[in-house]
């Protein structure tokens, strides 16, 4: 960073867990609904509903919180945090303060600088401590309609109000913002993988805040940091981290305050902006909610919880490139979806070819995929089906670019490999007796080549190459053509 200044940044990101229904009540979690279909007196917060806590809440919370590296505490409270809001009709917030779900995590991601080009640099682990992972409902939405700052109209949609989250609060570990960016997508992609959430940041499903503050190197305390808001996108949190740093550097050297206050990313005019200063800290007034119990989690619990976790993808692009052989662009690419690496994985086993069944999926099947807009879960071509190719271009029953010819029509019309191949007639002809017959027939046809190439005039083999290919309707193996060939002339 420039002038010995380094960036402090610290993550909190609010992930909705994948369940049905609610936290607290029996209602549909689902998106996109009629406004206000999905809500009851529990997520209405009519006087005298009581909440009941969704066990499947608990589950997907346990998955994420090991996943990411986190303890689960064996008993949690839950607290009401109260501030008045629209939006959150019983004026508190079910959520976790004190005492939360789980603490005290380490993590280890994967994160690479870029240069202007978005190329990335060398990629290096960093590890980086997480705080807490806590349970809480999320609020309902405010919809405004008509000018941006007299609203004409605003609409309270209470559908989201009661929705699980899992809130998850690093230190101030990252010191740039590709870092932060890294881990978002880290965090993202696993919560996605273990089916903990959709981890969607157009649904709103997944949503980060950064701290950003600068200091000099070697200085200890903290300066006042900015919080950014409503970032909607991950690339989006990047720019607004690396603007605020350029921002905060430029106005301690100039001698100005910083002020604590909360900031928004303006795409449009690629800069951040004030939200709301921080002057009027709040004072939530935390207290254990009395209508809901301790959460008690048993050793037993998590014992079941670990031995049912799938192996991570960062565990997987490990033993990719140790068993397969793969660089670690390769191997990133297959694990960056469960779906590609599992994909992946059985066309290696089938195909006993790992290395080419990496290369036909990330070169000729993904490109297939993209033009179709598939993932690879929904490949017309199996991972079976791909391996058998491989399995024809490997023993020389077709060439390699007939292989690319046929795994068009197979993702085409669905066929396979082996039916295409007959089909069409492709079959290399290796059996060396048809084919020292066709070679025996071009000699005797073509004695004037023959005694020239026999004279020193070598170029000529190629005209018997392209001879007996010929002959043979290209169906011939051109490397058995060439072998007899040699022994012929
Ligand atoms: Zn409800
Ligand atoms: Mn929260």
């Amino acid at each position: 960073m420039k002038n010995g200044w380094e960036a402090i940044i610290g993550m909190e990101i609010h992930a909705q867990l994948a369940t049905e229904t609610k936290i607290f009540c029996p209602c549909a979690a689902s998106f996109g609904d009629e406004p206000n279909a999905n809500t009851c007196p529990v997520c209405l917060g009519l006087p005298g509903a009581l909440p009941v806590l969704n066990e499947r809440v608990v589950d997907l919370g346990a998955k994420a919180a090991l996943a990411l590296g986190l303890n689960i505490n064996e008993t949690s409270i839950f607290s009401r945090k109260n501030y008045f809001y629209p939006d959150l009709p019983k004026g508190y917030q079910i959520s976790q303060y004190d005492k939360p779900f789980s603490s005290n995590g380490t993590l280890t991601i994967l994160t690479a600088e870029r240069d202007e080009t978005g190329r990335a640099g060398d990629w290096k682990p960093l590890k980086i401590r997480i705080e807490r992972m806590h349970l809480e409902e999320d609020a309902g939405k405010n919809v405004h309609e008509g000018l941006p700052e007299v609203d004409k109209y605003s609409y309270i949609d209470l559908n989201r109000a009661g929705t699980p989250l899992g809130e998850i609060v690093t230190a101030p570990d990252f010191r740039s913002s590709w870092q932060a960016y890294d881990y978002v997508n880290h965090v993202r992609r696993v919560l996605q993988w273990i089916g903990a959430s959709d981890a969607d940041m157009e649904k709103g499903n997944l949503r980060c805040e950064a701290n950003v503050s600068v200091r000099k190197i070697g200085e200890k305390e903290f300066r006042t940091k900015v919080e950014l808001k409503n970032l909607n996108s991950v690339r989006f949190m990047q720019k607004a981290i690396e603007f605020e740093i350029e921002r905060q550097i430029a106005a301690h050297e100039a001698g100005e305050i910083v002020n604590q206050e909360t900031r928004l990313w303006d795409e449009k005019n690629q800069q951040t902006r004030i939200m709301r200063s921080k002057e009027d800290a709040h004072d939530y007034r935390y207290f254990p909610e009395p209508d809901l119990q301790p959460l008690v989690i048993s050793n037993e619990f998590i014992a079941q919880v670990k031995s049912e976790m799938p192996e991570l993808p960062d565990a997987m692009l490990k033993r990719f490139m140790r068993d397969y052989d793969l660089s670690f662009a390769d191997a990133s690419q297959l694990v960056s979806e469960k779906d590609l690496a599992e994909f992946y994985e059985r066309t290696a086993m089938a195909s006993n070819n790992p290395r080419a069944s990496a290369n036909w999926i990330l070169s000729e099947l993904t490109r297939e995929l993209n033009n179709a807009d598939k993932t690879a879960s929904a490949s017309p071509v199996s991972a079976e089906n791909l391996a058998e190719l491989i399995k024809f271009v490997d023993e020389e029953k077709i060439s390699g670019k007939q292989a690319k010819e046929v795994l068009i029509e197979m993702f085409q019309n669905g066929k396979t490999a082996r039916e295409l191949v007959k089909e069409k007639g492709l079959e290399q002809v290796s059996d060396t007796g048809a084919i020292e017959k066709i070679v025996d027939e071009i000699i005797e046809k073509n004695q004037n080549q023959v005694d020239a190439y026999r004279n020193g005039k070598e170029g000529l083999f190629g005209f018997f190459v392209g001879q007996a290919m010929k002959a043979s309707n290209g169906k011939a193996n051109p490397k058995v053509v060439n072998e007899i060939l040699k022994k012929k002339l």
